[in-house]
């Protein structure tokens, strides 16, 4: 069995986020303006806070202007959607994203459907479901965008494949499966499963490329992949580890050690798919501030 390719995600993103920066700076050369995103962060969840600050990051990175609108987990759904509607009406802000989840007490789907589609950088509005569905211009959510980017990058053929995408959430698995039966796109034939999928194992065994998005550390193990497979794990759990710093680790929904040798190419985790992720979130931001 000859070595897997480690699809490099990390590397991919600084780079992409190189390209992005070049392109603000000659944008603001010619007299444009620098793209701006904002980001709304309710409350103090850890997980959620580092995206956000990771969000930021990335758009010192790449040239761009950011605001970080804060708000404690008491705050009303009056209060954020008046936030929303602020923001949608904000000349100078291009897109923004409201970091989920949110607290129980607010209406998640109320708010996603209330943001303008043309600053919905993170691809979640209907307007811009609907339209990814059936091929016009829109924001494609950032995840499955950025592994459409990998595929790419690494030149993985995937017209004609056998794909299996694990998951079928509105953020991951839906709009994944979704973009790789697209001619445009994967141009693959696509089987999602899902927690009530009785052949899971027998589909992904067929499989030419897996995307797994379940949430469940080691999941697909060497026996459920077929030798030459492309493997794009997706998941991202944290499980306590009193050697880490923080006290966890990331963990994959892949058992990588096993399923790595068999592969002929696979995404680590951390450093595969989730550095994409933000990066396309900045492709998504240009996108909107390009339009406006
Ligand atoms: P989610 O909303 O919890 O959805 C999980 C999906 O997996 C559901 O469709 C569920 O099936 C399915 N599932 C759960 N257990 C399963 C099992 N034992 N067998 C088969 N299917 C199973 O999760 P998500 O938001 O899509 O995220 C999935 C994973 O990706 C998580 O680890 C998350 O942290 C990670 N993630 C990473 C990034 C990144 O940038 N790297 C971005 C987003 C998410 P049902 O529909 O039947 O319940």
């Amino acid at each position: 069995m000859s070595t897997p390719v480690i699809i490099d995600g990390k590397a991919t993103a600084a780079t992409i986020k190189q390209e992005i920066a070049q392109e603000v700076e000659r944008i603001v050369a010619q007299g444009g303006k620098r793209p701006h995103l904002a980001a709304v962060l309710v409350g103090h969840d850890g997980g959620s806070e580092t995206y956000v600050k990771n969000k930021v990051l990335a758009c010192e990175t790449c040239g761009f202007q950011s605001s970080l609108i804060r708000y404690e987990d008491d705050v009303t759904e009056a209060e954020l959607l008046a936030c929303v509607d602020r923001l949608n009406a904000d000349p100078s802000v291009d897109g923004f994203i409201v970091q989920l989840p949110l607290p129980p007490h607010i209406d998640e789907q109320k708010i996603i459907e209330r943001i303008s589609p043309l600053k919905d950088v993170d691809g979640f509005t209907p307007i811009n479901v609907g339209r990814m569905s059936i091929g016009l211009p829109c924001f494609i959510p950032a995840t499955p965008k950025g592994i459409i980017e990998l595929l790419r990058r690494y030149h993985i053929e995937t017209s004609g494949k056998r794909c299996v995408v694990l998951g079928r959430s509105n953020i991951v698995g839906k709009p994944m499966a979704m973009l790789m039966m697209q001619k445009q796109y994967g141009d693959a034939t696509v089987t999602v499963c899902h927690s009530h999928s009785l052949t899971l194992k027998e589909e992904c065994r067929q499989a030419d490329i897996i995307i797994a998005a379940i949430g469940r550390p080691g999941f697909l193990t060497a026996d459920m992949v077929k030798p030459g497979a492309v493997v794009i794990d997706v998941g991202t759990t944290r499980v306590p580890d009193a050697t880490r710093p923080k006290g966890f680790r990331l963990s994959g929904d892949v058992d990588f050690e096993h399923v790595a040798p068999l592969c002929s190419a696979i995404t680590p985790v951390p450093g595969g798919v989730g550095p994409m992720t933000i990066c396309m979130l900045m492709l998504n931001t240009l996108q909107a501030a390009q339009r406006g």
